[in-house]
């Protein structure tokens, strides 16, 4: 092992310069004037796999190309499967950035770019400690799949029929996931919760057209208005608890263990409202902040669109108005009824005077994976060394929705051991990642590779 490390260790600089190859590509998934981009992406990570000793192949699924690369040379060994993926965030707001998304720029110890922690600085991070063993020790003591897809930002919508279809091709014995963070500097983590999400647009119709508000002002339902009203009733304003009936019927109430682990964290209230810009943070009514961002489920409203937008005034009764809406889900809940459950709340707010269209961009489930796993022991060791620090129990309040399909196909848990920090401002303007972090994250995933290949 100390002939990895030490490989590791001298080719950092080149290490940093292929991340900052993938850095400048712009591959954002939901913006189709990116199209090319996102194949370059793809097209890059596939070079990536192939130069290590894997052979790679994109594969086409009507969406952004899943790049798949496996080696599987080490019979009788178990095979392990990273997951990652190459797509982006909008990097938007764009003046914002303090340098530019796609040119990555460094200060201090971190990489300014989007995606640099979201994901690929994470990815990479695992293909290179694999590709540490291929170089300084022929091969690696595993077997290896990558499954590397490009619309992770986008709700992975094709992924799950690839996956479905493709059983035995991914047939392994560990997942890695590698999209998440530590808890903090200093306190690297195992992810062993996510939430889900289903994500839905409203929207609103008035009049035909967009109408003068001194002539027909009074006389017509404001769409607007009536948007802000439905959004209004979302959460009881006392207990912030979101109103749609059904909403909290089967959600998996935290154990007393559970919260005296949180508990226990070292979470800075303070450093937390200083990094969010806001004085103070209230949320769901019996529940520390930890909490509410881990177990319990949200409704929020993600943008809204309705009337006059340009500068100075115009007196208009908009026609439309509509509202993006996300629901971050935990276990147990059911992303489908959750839907359904939101539709119907929706409809019996909105006055027959104004026609109401639903839209559905995503869901995923929330996850959970067992914690007394021998191999969330070897993620431990493993991070322990990679890191220098003793790796804590978390969960993570974003979604990775494959998570829970490689649960249901594949019948394995995925470990979910993140490289990035909870303030790398992934998808807000000035994404960065610690280049400490990346080359720690190499580091860990030679660790994992020989730990699970014993
Ligand atoms: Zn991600």
């Amino acid at each position: 092992m100390d002939k990895i490390i030490s490989h590791i260790d001298q080719n950092k600089a080149r290490y940093q310069k292929e991340l900052f190859e993938i850095l400048r590509i712009p591959s954002v998934s939901a913006n189709p004037d990116h199209k090319a981009d996102i194949r370059r992406a793809a097209e890059w990570t596939k070079a990536k796999l192939a130069s290590i000793g894997c052979t790679a192949r994109l594969c086409e699924t009507g969406g952004h190309p899943i790049v798949y690369g496996e080696w599987l040379n080490a019979p009788g060994k178990p095979t392990v499967l990273f997951y990652g993926h190459y797509d982006v965030q909008p990097p938007d707001p764009l003046d914002q950035w303090v340098t530019e998304p796609f040119e990555p720029t460094v200060r201090g110890e971190n990489v300014f770019a989007r995606g640099s922690a979201d994901d690929k600085g994470q990815y990479l991070a695992n293909i290179l400690g694999v590709e540490a063993f291929f170089q300084a020790s022929g091969a690696p003591p595993v077997n290896v799949k990558f499954l590397i897809e490009g619309e992770e930002e986008v709700a992975s919508d094709k992924l799950d029929k690839f996956i479905c279809d493709n059983v035995q091709l991914l047939k392994c014995d560990q997942i890695i996931v590698s999209d998440s963070a530590q808890f903090e500097r200093g306190y690297p983590a195992i992810c062993y919760g996510l939430r889900g999400i289903c994500y839905m647009e409203v929207f609103l119709r008035g009049p035909k057209a967009d109408l003068h508000s001194g002539e027909f002002g009074g006389a017509v339902k404001n769409p607007a208005n009536t948007l802000g009203y439905i959004i209004s009733q979302l959460h009881d304003q006392d207990t912030w608890k979101v109103k749609i009936p059904g909403f909290y019927d089967d959600v998996v109430e935290l154990t007393a263990g559970e919260r005296a682990e949180f508990a226990r964290l070292p979470f800075n209230e303070q450093k937390y409202k200083d990094h969010l810009g806001v004085p103070e943070m209230p949320g769901e009514k019996g529940f520390t902040i930890l909490e509410r961002v881990w177990a319990r489920p949200t409704c929020d409203v993600n943008g809204i669109k309705s009337g006059y937008q340009g500068v100075g005034s115009k007196t208009i009764i908009p026609a439309e108005a509509s509202a993006k809406i996300s629901m971050r889900l935990v276990p147990n809940q059911n992303p489908a009824k959750i839907q359904a459950a939101f539709e119907k709340y929706i409809r019996s707010l909105c006055p027959p005077s104004v026609q109401l269209r639903f839209e559905c961009y995503g869901k995923a489930k929330p996850v959970m994976v067992p914690t007394d796993s021998p191999a969330l022991s070897i993620a431990r060791a493993a991070l322990e060394k990679g890191f220098g620090a003793k790796p804590v129990l978390m969960r993570g309040g974003g979604s990775i929705p494959v998570v829970e399909t490689f649960q249901e196909q594949l019948g394995v848990a995925a470990l979910l051991v993140g490289y990035g920090l909870p303030d790398d401002n992934l998808h807000s303007p000035n994404e960065k990642f610690s280049l400490e972090d990346f080359h720690r994250g190499i580091k860990t995933a030679a660790y994992l590779v020989a730990e699970l290949g014993k």
